[in-house]
């Protein structure tokens, strides 16, 4: 009987193991047919200065519209994308995608936005990448000083040693470089002061429970406080209320990301809500510092 049992869950993983690695195999392949089909698409997050109330810049957010499935999330698909390299390919679509979008919008009227496009680490790592840089702009037109690239703490930390020259090849060029989801990773303020970094992205996650939550307001308070010490601007991700988006504003917070304003658009969506947007201006340092 016991013998059987195990036999049985001997089966049962290896089925479950086969399945998956199965389930792995074809979404890489459709993953790599969408690329050829065109099935990538980029979605764009505003990007609200705090104190203007402006929309001064969106984020780009790749999407995969699968003709079965339907819109398919990047946290669906990107890690995968990262272990089998096909990054590559789909950051340099996303890339070329939004320089494209943002100086069609300018031809269109649209006041002057900042692009900021997501990087992963082997992105990074590999040799084309500033090359591919140039390119992008030269072939858009997009003045560098309107592109900012995103990385996380861990591709900052990962090989420290050839990012940093890579990264400085890249601020030569006139792009800006942001730290996101800051506060999930494990850098130090060296680094972001050897890296040249220019704004640091505070992570959702110490934004979600903003301003009940003491410790996440404390944590807040010292990045903000910390970023401004090291001349860096300071964004605030996942903002969704507007007791969250005062408490920034209060503490210094330089610009602002969330539901609040909206979720990531398509392109003619976004291009709307940016023509419609009421900017809703808010001092700086209030005399609300919180119940604290
Ligand atoms: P991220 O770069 O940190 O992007 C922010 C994520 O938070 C986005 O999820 C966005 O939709 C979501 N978000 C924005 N505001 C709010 C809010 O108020 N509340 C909540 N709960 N969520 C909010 P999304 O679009 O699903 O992207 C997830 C992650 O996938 C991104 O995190 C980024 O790490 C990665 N990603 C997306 N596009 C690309 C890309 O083109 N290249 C690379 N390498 N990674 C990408
Ligand atoms: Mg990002
Ligand atoms: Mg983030
Ligand atoms: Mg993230």
């Amino acid at each position: 009987e016991a013998k059987d049992a195990g036999r049985n869950t001997f089966r049962f993983y290896r089925t479950a193991l086969t399945d998956a690695a199965n389930q792995r195999l074809e979404i890489e392949n459709r993953l790599r047919h969408a690329l050829v089909q065109n099935e990538l698409e980029v979605f764009y997050q505003p990007q609200v200065h705090m104190t203007s109330g402006k929309i001064t810049g969106i984020e780009a957010l790749v999407r995969w519209r699968d003709p079965e499935r339907g819109l398919i999330a990047p946290d669906v698909f990107i890690p995968l994308a990262e272990e089998t390299g096909l990054i590559t390919a789909i950051g340099d679509f996303v890339l070329r995608e939004a320089c494209r979008q943002v100086v069609e919008w300018d031809r269109q009227g649209l006041p002057p936005l900042e692009v900021s496009v997501n990087l992963s680490a082997r992105q990074v790592a590999a040799p084309g990448l500033l090359h591919q840089l140039r390119q992008v702009l030269h072939e858009s037109g997009l003045p560098a000083q309107r592109l900012t690239l995103e990385l996380t703490e861990s591709t900052l930390m990962e090989q420290a040693d050839t990012t940093r020259g890579t990264l400085q090849q890249i601020k030569g060029l006139g792009i800006a470089l942001a730290i996101d989801d800051f506060g999930t990773g494990y850098s130090s303020l060296a680094y972001l002061k050897e890296f040249a970094i220019d704004i640091l992205k505070i992570d959702q996650t110490f934004v979600r429970d903003l301003p009940e939550d003491r410790n996440d307001a404390e944590l807040a308070m010292t990045i903000i406080d910390m970023a401004h010490n090291l001349g860096l601007d300071v964004l605030a991700e996942g903002v969704e209320t507007q007791a969250q988006r005062a408490f920034l504003a209060a503490q210094g917070c330089d610009a602002w990301q969330g539901y609040l304003c909206s979720r990531p658009l398509p392109a003619a969506s976004l291009a709307r809500l940016v023509n419609d947007h009421e900017p809703e201006p808010f001092a700086r340092r209030t005399p609300v510092k919180a119940a604290m």
